[in-house]
């Protein structure tokens, strides 16, 4: 209750000074520059208003409009044309404001910040294209009814008072309002205030000198200081110099001396030509400030994200390289020392090429081409390292393409990692899912893939057997001597047959306790014999836990391998014969059909 109340006290606070601060703007410029009686010459507050428009929300617009409205009247009726002029004045002065304030808000989209190129454009052309010539007319209207003053010339003296004082005035205002004093303050150095101070205090000597010294009309002696400032402090100091000018030469102006005293008319008109040579001045340093304050605000970009990015290439365990069309490496990150062992200034100018093994080359210049044509995309590929230190074997190497202001792309970027302990895991896991992990044979799905290169093999002319075994009454083991044994029985199996076979056979468990045996270079004959070596291997006994004994027997189907057959039909084959093996009693075995 009682912030809300404070609150609304502070609301009030601050409407009250905004209409008092538009009152005294008004009065000072119609007791100041009413010359002929009509309109004011010179007009600020609406600039005032129009700061305070464009930098405060528009639900709090209708409070101010109102503020300001009532002062606009109060001084109008006090001090201006009287009060049958106060309320359609009041209306004139407040659609002005409203109508620059709504166009910028519609064109910038949120609050404006002066001190950019594109909002003061459009700040500019509201005011002096848009709201200054429709307001001028029924502003010129009023004046012309109740004045001596004609139409046409209240309308120009409407038009030039109203655009040359709300160019001049508006932007310093915003910038003041949104803080971009407190910031200079706050952002820069000693020595760039120090130096802004001191250039400051000379352009106001050289104004005075010409205002109240000079003999000459040297009018254009400030513009150079001008333009100057606003290249080494920017728009603020652009915005500074402008009200300097405004204040020492409105008051030599008004009291009848400076250069403008050759023009030998009266003084409405030689406030009028100085608000001119005011806003020329305004044109000439406030674009130029702006531009360059975003030129400035553009390169600390590009310089904080240079930094960000050199920092992460630099302390990326990763190499980072910049590598041009033609495969020159451009750049190298100081993680090349560490990683291949090379000096990253000595690997600038190679060839990247040159830094993979021969044979995984061409992948790695296919993918750099691929990435040329794609910019945007990302290649990987992975490749053995030519040159490396400590076991970096593989390495993987993303590459994006860097294109230049014309998209086309003008070299490649690639992250080099070392994959050597990715690859080992791989070919680690490769190997379990390789072997049958009870009994140590080879799994059936590796197995399937043997007997699938063996079946291709035997398409030139190789003569090679496969051998289907299944172990006979094998359920009788595991009632009688339970699981455990029956899996010591089964690697048993395998390691009694296992010293049997030559060096390039391969022996396989297909599941449970059926297996089989790849016998490449050998034809029916051979593995036939070798099928009684391997029952014989199993005649003695096998000790198993607890002491016990276990004899088992096997039966067994045979096949010679077809080069021209497929692998199941290789397996159909065998697994028909050994049916008949297990058919004719078991301990034997049969030849396919
Ligand atoms: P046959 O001579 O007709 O082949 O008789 P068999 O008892 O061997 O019959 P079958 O092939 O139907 O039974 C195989 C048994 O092998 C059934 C199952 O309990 C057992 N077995 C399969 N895999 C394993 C295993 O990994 N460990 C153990 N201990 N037993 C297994
Ligand atoms: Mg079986
Ligand atoms: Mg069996």
């Amino acid at each position: 209750m009682q912030r809300s109340t404070s609150r609304l006290s502070l609301t009030l606070f601050s409407l009250v000074s905004t209409g008092c601060l538009y009152f005294v703007a008004a009065t000072s410029a119609l007791l100041l520059s009413r010359f002929e009686g009509g309109l004011a010459f010179i007009w600020g507050a609406n600039a005032y208003l129009m700061a305070k428009l464009l930098t405060t929300r528009v639900r709090r617009w209708p409070a101010i409009v109102l503020a300001c409205a009532t002062a606009s009247a109060l001084s109008t009726s006090l001090f201006g044309m009287g009060p049958l002029a106060a309320i359609p004045m009041a209306i004139i002065n407040m659609a002005e404001a409203l109508i620059v304030a709504l166009i910028c808000r519609h064109f910038l989209s949120g609050r404006p910040a002066i001190g950019a190129t594109r909002p003061l454009m459009v700040f500019i052309l509201a005011l002096c294209v848009v709201a200054d010539v429709v307001t001028g007319v029924p502003a010129a209207a009023v004046a012309s009814l109740l004045t001596p003053v004609s139409f046409g010339a209240a309308w120009l003296q409407w038009y030039t008072g109203h655009a040359l004082g709300g160019l001049i005035c508006a932007p310093i205002l915003v910038m003041l309002m949104q803080g971009e004093f407190r910031r200079w303050r706050r952002d820069k150095s000693r020595a760039e205030k120090i130096e802004a101070i001191g250039t400051l205090a000379l352009f106001t000597l050289v104004t005075v000198h010409i205002f109240y010294w000079a003999r000459y009309p040297m009018l254009f002696a400030p513009l150079l200081p001008l333009v100057l400032i606003a290249f080494r402090i920017g728009h603020m100091g652009a915005a500074a110099s402008i009200v300097i000018l405004a204040l020492i030469g409105g008051m030599a102006t008004l009291s009848g001396v400076g250069p403008l005293t050759i023009i030998s008319a009266d003084m409405g008109e030689r406030v009028q030509a100085f608000q001119f040579y005011l806003a020329f001045s305004f044109l000439l340093s406030m674009p130029v400030a702006a531009e360059l304050n975003g030129r400035r605000r553009l390169y600390q970009l590009l310089r904080d994200s240079e930094a960000r990015y050199r920092a992460i290439a630099e302390h990326s365990g990763d190499v980072v390289l910049n590598i041009g069309v033609t495969g020159t490496i451009e750049y190298a990150s100081p993680s090349a020392m560490e990683q291949i062992g090379c000096a990253p200034e000595l690997l600038v100018g190679q060839l990247a090429a040159k830094l993979v093994d021969p044979q995984d080359r061409p992948q790695v210049v296919a993918a750099h081409r691929r990435a040329l044509t794609r910019p945007g995309s990302i290649h990987t590929v992975e490749f053995r390292p030519l040159l490396s230190i400590g076991a970096m074997e593989w390495c993987e190497m993303v590459t994006r393409a860097v294109v230049d202001e014309r998209g086309q792309p003008s070299g490649v970027i690639s992250t080099i990692r070392d994959m050597s302990r990715h690859k080992a895991r791989q070919r680690a896991l490769q190997q379990v899912a390789a072997r049958d992990s009870l009994t140590g044979a080879d799994s059936r799905r590796a197995f399937l893939e043997k007997l699938e290169a063996e079946i291709l093999r035997a398409g030139t002319g190789v003569r090679s057997s496969l051998l289907l075994i299944d172990i006979d009454h094998f359920k009788a083991v595991n009632d009688q001597h339970g699981h455990g044994v029956g899996d010591e029985v089964l690697t048993a199996f395998v390691d009694r047959l296992k010293p049997g076979l030559h060096a390039g056979d391969s022996i396989g468990r297909l599941g449970g306790e059926e297996f089989a045996i790849l016998l490449p270079d050998r034809d029916i004959n051979g593995a036939s014999q070798l099928c009684e070596q391997l029952r014989a291997r199993l005649a003695d006994p096998i000790p198993v836990s607890g002491g016990k004994h276990v004899v088992i027997t096997f039966s067994a189907g045979l096949v010679e391998l077809d080069g021209s057959s497929t692998r199941s039909a290789m397996l159909e084959a065998a697994d028909k014969a050994l049916y008949r093996a297990k058919h004719s009693g078991r301990n034997c075995f049969r030849l396919a059909a």
